[in-house]
């Protein structure tokens, strides 16, 4: 199967339309947060790539790595909750795996995200299973082995997933028993950034 080229332009343009998803799904997310949260997920999600969007049309780094690098800061210095830190170290370390090349395969793509995954579930303490953002995002890191399609669709699977679940980790995981029946939000903002990427490699 063959492997996309995909330069600093591509990430740039994942980036905006995740911050365009998150914008288009604000109130779900706020919804979904209200039910087992403190209904802050779309507002912090809405901030972040905001900010994100705004700093990548001014600076326009020049490689996949350093956009992903800015991204990361970016989030971690603009969103207060703690999916700010989460995202940020996802796409921080992610973007430094990538290192300084000018453009990655899909395949290098895959392996710094995985990068930063990991890097996620060791800063968080959470693993899959847990009701949690991991519950998209490693199926979905996985899934791109294959296809930027494939790995949308299991971030979304994922995030279904977590409904049965009870939370084990963050704010949810308050609710202990009453956190079952409810889809993570966390899980949810990662499927629109799987989303967006799918979205932007057509
Ligand atoms: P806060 O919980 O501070 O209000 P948000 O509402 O923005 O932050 O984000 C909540 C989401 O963050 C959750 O739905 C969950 O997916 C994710 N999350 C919370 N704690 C952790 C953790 N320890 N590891 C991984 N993800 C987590
Ligand atoms: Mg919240």
């Amino acid at each position: 199967m063959s492997d996309t080229v995909l330069d600093a332009a591509f990430f740039i343009r994942w980036m905006t339309e995740m911050a365009a998803a998150v914008d288009r799904e604000v109130d779900r997310l706020t919804e979904l947060d209200s039910a087992i949260g403190d209904a802050d997920h779309g507002a912090n999600m809405q901030r972040g790539f905001v900010a994100v969007a705004k700093m990548l049309e001014a600076e326009g780094p020049s490689t996949p790595g350093a956009v992903l690098v800015a991204a990361g800061r970016q989030l971690i210095s603009s969103v207060g909750g703690a999916s700010g830190p989460l995202y940020g170290t996802l796409l921080r370390r992610s973007g430094k795996a990538l290192g300084e090349a000018p453009q990655v395969t899909r395949r290098e793509l895959r392996a710094g995200l995985q990068a930063g995954v990991d890097m996620l579930a060791q800063l968080g303490g959470a693993a899959p299973g847990d009701k949690t953002m991991l519950d998209a995002l490693v199926p979905a890191v996985a899934a791109l082995g294959t296809s930027f399609e494939a790995a949308a669709a299991a971030a979304e699977q994922g995030a279904l997933a977590t409904v049965p679940l009870l939370a084990k980790k963050g704010r949810a995981s308050y609710l202990r028993e009453r956190s079952i029946g409810h889809q993570d939000p966390g899980a949810t903002s990662s499927a629109l950034l799987f989303g967006a990427l799918a979205e932007v490699a057509k």
